[in-house]
């Protein structure tokens, strides 16, 4: 969490261990979910990865003789890196640093270098923790400048830098029978799922950092800490996934169960990368059928209302209207971009159609592009059943949903992608 403290070096070593006990808590906690062979496989290393080596990417100057566990030979050169410390516009380049260490913890586990794998481990920790801390989440503004200029500093907080208070704590984590998910087969599937995970707890930190800050202004300790804890109880549970996988991979040892969850995946809550920093720019709403931007999971009738996902489907020769859970809903002309790991997934199935109740008198052109190039489309009317799309996703690295207007009322083209799934 010492983004700053390291490209200034002005603070003591003090302040370097009061910045880094929320690490040392996350770790630790995570760890302790671990089965007994994981724990086995780490043997001594397990109590120095909490201990010592999830700090390892904060002390690359310090502790010379570890720095290249948190070097990258995509940045050749550069001994720190603030990539690992600060999430990144560019999703790819996020989805690298993970991927990077996560091969090179496994690689180093199944060569027998447990040392190496679990300071490897320890870079990852560390990412996943600093990316999910309340003081790291207004993109750009690490400081909350901006964000002081809204919430004006009571005399208490005055002049003062927020970044460590907001962050800086001295608790303990537990996520006690929290069981760890497996979240790939390969690196590049764990990786790839990592990155989601990474971004529920960015979201789930961006939460907690503006009753961190009042309650600072109040002077309310208290508050502050389980504001703090809520944050670093998600991290906790994404490092111990990221830590069970990893061992999982380095042994190529895999639960029966857990495995075969892996061989479909959900993009209904996934961010696309045109929500540049995990919300929707201005530049990607929509005005018809009313101002709104693409949502997951359901549908805002007029724009104001939350209402189930509602298509119309085939049925026994007819049409019926059926709900669905999961989804993604969305105005015309706004392209949803998603990244895939290669190699991965070779299907691609979504049913898509007019949201029942709103589309009805529209006509609506689905169209899948894979790295720019149609795979497959569908015109459906608002009366029509929705229509079931599978798609040959093997050598895509790009996947591309869009919904285009083809006339009729352009109020009612609401266009939704229900069960929008990657299957093996
Ligand atoms: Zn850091």
């Amino acid at each position: 969490m010492a983004v700053l403290l390291l490209c200034l070096g002005t603070f003591t070593s003090r302040h370097a261990f009061a910045w880094g006990q929320p690490h040392l808590a996350i770790t630790k906690g995570a760890l302790e979910t671990l089965p007994t062979w994981q724990r086995q496989l780490l043997g001594s290393e397990f109590d120095l990865l909490a201990a010592k080596h999830c700090m390892i990417p904060d002390n690359v100057y310090s502790d010379k003789a570890n720095a290249k566990y948190a070097a990258m030979e995509s940045s050749p050169g550069e001994v720190y890196l603030q990539k690992l410390h600060l999430p990144q516009a560019e999703q790819v380049v996020n989805l690298e640093s993970l991927r990077y260490f996560m091969q090179k913890a496994v690689d180093s586990i199944k060569a027998g270098h447990i040392g190496d794998a679990a300071r490897f481990m320890g870079t990852i920790c560390h990412v996943i923790e600093d990316f999910g801390s309340p003081s790291h989440t207004v993109p750009g503004d690490n400081q909350f400048t901006l964000l002081q200029q809204f919430m004006p500093p009571t005399p208490v907080m005055e002049g003062k830098l927020l970044h460590g208070p907001i962050e800086n704590g001295d608790f303990a984590v537990s996520i006690a029978g929290y069981q760890p998910r497996l979240l790939g087969t390969t690196v590049e599937e764990a990786s790839w799922r990592l990155l989601h995970r990474v971004h529920e707890g960015i979201i789930n930190a961006r939460s907690a950092t503006v009753p961190i800050m009042q309650a600072l202004y109040a002077d309310d300790a208290v508050t502050v800490e389980k504001h703090q804890l809520r944050a670093a109880t998600k991290d906790a549970q994404v490092v111990a996934d990221a830590m069970h996988t990893i061992l999982c991979l380095g042994a190529g040892k895999f639960e029966t169960a857990a495995k075969e969850k892996c061989e479909r995946t959900g993009i209904f809550t996934f961010w696309p990368v045109e929500a540049v920093h995990l919300y929707y720019p201005q530049s990607h709403f929509f005005s018809a059928p009313f101002w709104g931007h693409a949502s997951s999971n359901g549908v805002m009738e007029g724009g104001v209302k939350a209402v189930p996902i509602r298509l119309r489907v085939a049925d026994k020769g007819g049409v019926v209207e059926k709900a669905f859970a999961s989804g993604i809903s969305t105005g015309m002309g706004k392209a949803l971009t998603f990244h895939l790991p290669k190699g991965v997934y070779h299907r691609f199935t979504a049913i898509a159609g007019l949201q029942a109740g709103i589309g009805d008198k529209g006509r609506v052109e689905f169209i899948v592009l894979g790295d720019g190039k149609p795979l497959a489309n569908a015109v459906v009317n608002g009366t029509d059943a929705a229509h079931a799309f599978e798609c040959d996703v093997s050598a895509v690295s790009l996947l591309q949903l869009n919904a285009i207007s083809r006339g009729l009322d352009p109020k009612s083209n609401y266009a939704v992608w229900a069960e929008p799934e990657l299957i093996k």
